[in-house]
């Protein structure tokens, strides 16, 4: 994926973030308003409170559709607002006058709910450590409070049997919860890391690290892909073999970076030389590979004898540099390995010959007898 295409993504993801936080905030305007409307009198929570965070949250709407303020900066104020609401709503109800065994159908019902929501939205929020650190914190704090409460009520003479065993149901429920969800985000995580491994290995494997050019694993499945291309379609293709000459002798002259810069410069070469629809891969030390896709005998020569030309007149500093060749074609149902094996054996005759030139080897050709050209 381009960088273009990674921030294009970016910025989608965003968008939806911001459009899910004005949506969480509209549907909880919503529920608080009509628990408003239907607030028991004497109730100061619901009267004051809530219309309060309503307008808060609202007033955060144009916020977060201005994409010039990033979302990762009002997140937390949107959690941190919802937090302070919902301990605060907790800390109402259990810590009323009221016995508790009254109140816990509500707070079951609807507090922990809530709770319950916000460490969710938490996990969203952070990554996943810090998530799981702060969610933490808050059933630890909401337990706290939760015996708190029945301590409370025991001084007060209340029956807090019934209580007590609702409140650590509701903790342990939230507590088993948060942890099955971060380790579930952590095995999301883990499979994450391990793809992104795999796919920069599968990548390195299939670039040759020197060159930049395709590697031999990658030219191997290349050619099995077109000759099955070939196969379907009727279509010839053929390979061009090429070793440059004499390549020892240029490593020992002037060393051997000197020598990867040449190779580095003759694969710019090739690459440039041979048409898109090809394949210029690294197949060795100083071995290269073409792969000609809809190509016959004699165009396959004649793509290679260029390629010889541009190579031979390349400006390096080591010097002048030329390459022999050995080219075939496919004969339509033969292996790649048995291609491959015919293409070396003219390159092989090209260097017996006294190398810099294109030697061709028709498939029906019994093996080593070369039919085709000497130099071209
Ligand atoms: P010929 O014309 O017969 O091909 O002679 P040659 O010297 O090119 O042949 P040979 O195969 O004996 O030697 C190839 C040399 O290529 C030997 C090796 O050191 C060098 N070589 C292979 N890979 C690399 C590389 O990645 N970098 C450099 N600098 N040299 C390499
Ligand atoms: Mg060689
Ligand atoms: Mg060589």
């Amino acid at each position: 994926m381009g960088t273009q295409s990674v921030d294009a993504a970016l910025d989608r993801l965003d968008r939806r973030k911001r459009r899910a936080y004005v949506l969480v905030i509209v549907l909880v305007g919503a529920v608080t308003a009509g628990n408003w409307v239907i607030a028991e009198p004497g109730d100061a929570f619901l009267t004051y409170v809530y219309p309060a965070m309503i307008a808060f949250l609202l007033a955060c709407v144009p916020f977060l559709l201005n994409p010039r303020i990033p979302a990762s900066r009002l997140a937390p104020v949107l959690l941190g607002t919802a937090t302070a609401v919902v301990l605060t709503r907790l800390v109402d109800m259990l810590y009323r006058s009221e016995s508790l065994e009254a109140r816990l159908l509500d707070l079951t019902g609807a507090q922990y709910w809530a709770l319950g929501a916000l460490l969710l939205l938490t996990l969203l929020v952070f990554d996943r450590r810090r998530g799981a650190r702060v969610a933490g914190g808050l059933v630890a704090l909401s337990l706290a409070l939760a015996l708190g409460a029945i301590a409370l009520e025991a001084a007060r003479g209340g029956p807090v049997a019934e209580a007590t065993e609702y409140l650590l149901r509701v903790h342990g429920f939230l507590g088993i919860s948060l942890v099955i969800v971060v380790a579930s985000l952590g095995f999301r995580e883990e499979l994450h890391r391990a793809t992104e491994r795999a796919e920069a290995y599968r990548t390195q494997a299939l670039t040759d690290h020197l060159t930049g050019l395709a590697s031999r694993q990658a030219a191997a499945g290349r050619l099995r892909e077109e000759l099955a291309d070939a196969a379907r379609r009727g279509r010839p293709l053929a390979v061009a073999l090429l070793d440059v000459d004499r390549f020892k002798d240029l490593n020992d002259a002037h060393g051997h970076e000197a020598g990867d810069v040449a190779l580095v410069a003759l694969a710019g070469g090739l690459e440039e030389t041979v048409r898109a629809r090809d394949l210029a891969a690294r197949w060795g030390g100083e071995e290269f590979l073409l792969v000609l896709p809809e190509t016959d005998l004699a165009a396959a020569v004649a793509v290679a004898e260029r390629c010889r030309e541009a190579l031979a007149r390349l400006p390096l500093d080591t010097g002048p540099v030329t390459a022999t060749f050995g080219v075939t074609t496919w004969d339509g149902e033969e292996s790649a390995d048995r291609l491959i094996g015919r293409a070396d054996r003219a390159l092989y005759r090209g260097k017996a010959d006294g190398r810099d030139r294109v030697v061709s080897l028709e498939p029906a050709a019994p093996a080593g007898v070369p039919r085709g050209t000497g130099r071209c």
